[in-house]
């Protein structure tokens, strides 16, 4: 029997739930694929400042290092909104993704057929949309130096650096082409190499993984174009590469474009570790009132199984089947529409474990 190390991190509001309905599912998953999973439990966020005086405690830490994957839920909440920046349950987040270098973020904005009707956009525009945004996550705008509000001749002036190595752009772009690889073998890589230096480099160091990954296809698009074409023909894109101010902007506007943040799973990968979690945040506002939709962590929880475990046919049972409760219309609160089941975190999750089952 195989077996995986995995590191959960259920956070704050209504991260335990969430984490708790993902952990039911991956131990279904282990079931029927004859995998052992080790979960090993830590603290991370608000919990953590109240149990140990910080965010990311040298313990839970350490647990990371030592496992394969890491799952979260979510951290945050107004307990401790009141705290100085760098001791805030958020601080535990960064700290965890420089100290594991993900240096790519991965977020899929796939729509769900039966929930077609959330996007903002029209049916027939949105119907088969299933992209994939790379983001390159340690690197750019927000880490570059020199960064900070200076005086110049009496005025002030705010400097922020655009900076890419070489190597930095290569392992992110190599990624995303192996991502590409194992998906439908079209990457489109973003820049804006018409007036930035920093993209020109992008660009050439595209070109040239290109030779390596032959059966990829691969498209260039300044992102202002890109930004327009995510809302005009959002189905046509594949694996979206691009880097970290680019890419928040351009993973957000998918993530609308196919509807419910409940609904959105994430991936942080490096070379040696990965961590997954929903894009939401905490939801304080429903938290403990079993009404959280757990769908976002449990398909960050398949994205593991493929990404982490080369468990390709678990994830993709695992999408099969929340397809399969949404088209028998279940829903959570935040995705429920006129006609449907209205269900609890328990239910939905109990649901997608019997779908497994079903079809595998
Ligand atoms: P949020 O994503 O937590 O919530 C936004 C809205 O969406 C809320 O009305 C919430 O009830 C709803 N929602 C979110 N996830 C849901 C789910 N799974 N099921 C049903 N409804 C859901 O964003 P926010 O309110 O801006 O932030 C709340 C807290 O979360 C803050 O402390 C913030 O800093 C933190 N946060 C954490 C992360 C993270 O841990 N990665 C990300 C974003 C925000």
């Amino acid at each position: 029997m195989s077996k995986h190390t995995v590191a959960v991190l259920k956070g704050d509001g209504i991260g335990p739930e969430i984490v708790e309905s993902a952990v039911s599912v991956l131990k279904r998953v282990g079931e029927l694929f004859g995998t052992e999973f080790e979960l090993r439990y830590a603290e991370i966020g608000g919990s953590a400042i109240d149990r140990f005086g910080d965010p990311l405690p040298d313990e839970t830490l350490k647990i990371c290092l030592d496992s394969e994957a890491v799952l979260l839920g979510a951290v945050g909440g107004p307990k401790w909104d009141d705290l100085p920046t760098d001791k805030r349950p958020e601080k535990g987040l960064l700290r965890i993704r420089k100290e594991l270098d993900l240096y790519a973020n991965l977020r899929p904005a796939k729509v769900w057929e039966p929930l077609i009707s959330a996007s903002p956009l029209r049916e027939e525009i949105v119907r088969g949309t299933d992209m994939l945004v790379v983001r390159e996550l340690t690197g750019d705008v927000y880490y570059g130096e020199p960064r900070g509000i200076f005086e110049e001749d009496g005025k002030k002036v705010g400097i922020n650096t655009m900076k890419y190595t070489e190597d930095e752009i290569r392992r992110v772009v190599r990624k995303a082409f192996e991502i590409a690889k194992l998906r439908s073998k079209k990457l489109t890589s973003v820049d804006k190499s018409n007036v930035l230096e920093v993209s020109g480099l992008w660009r050439d160091i595209v070109e040239k993984e290109k030779a390596n990954f032959p059966e990829v296809e691969v498209e260039h698009l300044y992102v202002d174009n890109c930004a327009m074409q995510v809302v005009r023909r959002p189905s046509s894109f594949d694996v979206i590469v691009t880097g970290n101010i680019f890419g928040d902007i351009i993973s957000d506007e998918a993530g609308v474009v196919v509807g419910s943040l409940g609904m959105l799973p994430s991936a942080s990968i490096g070379d040696r570790y990965a961590l997954y979690e929903p894009v939401h945040g905490s939801a304080p506002d429903i938290a403990g009132q079993g009404i959280a939709n757990p769908i976002a962590t449990i398909l960050s929880t398949a994205m593991m199984l493929k990404y982490s475990f080369g468990m390709g046919e678990a994830h993709n049972l695992i999408e099969r089947s929340v397809e399969g409760v949404l088209e028998d219309g279940l829903r959570t609160p935040d995705i429920y529409s006129e006609g449907c089941k209205k269900v609890g975190t328990e239910e939905m999750t109990e649901a997608i474990i019997q779908k497994l089952g079903e079809l595998k």
